[in-house]
C-alpha cells in the first residue's frame, strides 16, 4: 500500500516536473522568438538579425537581456521617417534660399527679374501678373493657360528657316 502511493507519487512529480519543463521550454522559445521579431524590427542586416536570434536563445532567457542592452535605440520604420523628414526639411530650406542663376543674389519666390544683374527669372501671368514657375501649364492664381512669351532659340531658327524660302518665292 505505501509502496503503491510512492509510485504513484513519484509518478505525479515526475508529470508535474515534464510540465514544469514543457512551460519553460515554451517559454525559452517565446523568449527568442521576441528577441527575432524586435531584432528584425530594429537591424536590416539578415546576419546581424540571424546573431541577435542566437543571443536570444543561448543562454536561455538571460539571452534576450543581454540583446536589449546592445539593440539598436529606434525602430528601422523610424528611422527611416525621421530620414524623409529630414530631406523634406532640407527641401524647404532650400526653396526659401533662392538664388539668381547668374549672379548667385538672393532672390525671392515672387521676383520676376534678379534685382542686381536684372536677369530675366520667371514669366509673369498675362492676366494677372503674378510669377509663373517655367513647368506650370496654367497660372494657378487666375487660372489663364500660360502660353510661352519668349520662344525659345530653336523656334526662332525653324521660323528663320521658314520665312526664308517663302520672300524667296515673292521675288
Ligand atoms: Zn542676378
Ligand atoms: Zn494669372
Amino acid at each position: 500500500m505505501f509502496a503503491l502511493l510512492a509510485i504513484s507519487g513519484s509518478q505525479g512529480w515526475s508529470l508535474t516536473k515534464n510540465t514544469a519543463l514543457v512551460v519553460l521550454v515554451l517559454l525559452w522559445l517565446a523568449t527568442a522568438y521576441w528577441t527575432f521579431k524586435d531584432a528584425r524590427r530594429r537591424i536590416a542586416d539578415p546576419w546581424l538579425i540571424g546573431v541577435a536570434t542566437m543571443v536570444g536563445l543561448v543562454p536561455p532567457f538571460l539571452g534576450p537581456v543581454i540583446y536589449m542592452f546592445f539593440r539598436p535605440p529606434e525602430y528601422l520604420q523610424d528611422a527611416r521617417e525621421r530620414e524623409l523628414e529630414i530631406k523634406a526639411m532640407e527641401e524647404r530650406i532650400a526653396q526659401l534660399d533662392q538664388r539668381c542663376p547668374v549672379c548667385r543674389a538672393r532672390v525671392e519666390p515672387t521676383y520676376l527679374v534678379c534685382p542686381v544683374c536684372t536677369t530675366r527669372l520667371k514669366q509673369a501671368c498675362v492676366s494677372c501678373g503674378q510669377p509663373l514657375e517655367s513647368l506650370w501649364q496654367v497660372c494657378p492664381h487666375c487660372a489663364t493657360p500660360v502660353t510661352p512669351a519668349l520662344p525659345l532659340l530653336e523656334d526662332l531658327t525653324t521660323r528663320e528657316r521658314e520665312r526664308a524660302p517663302r520672300t524667296k518665292a515673292g521675288d
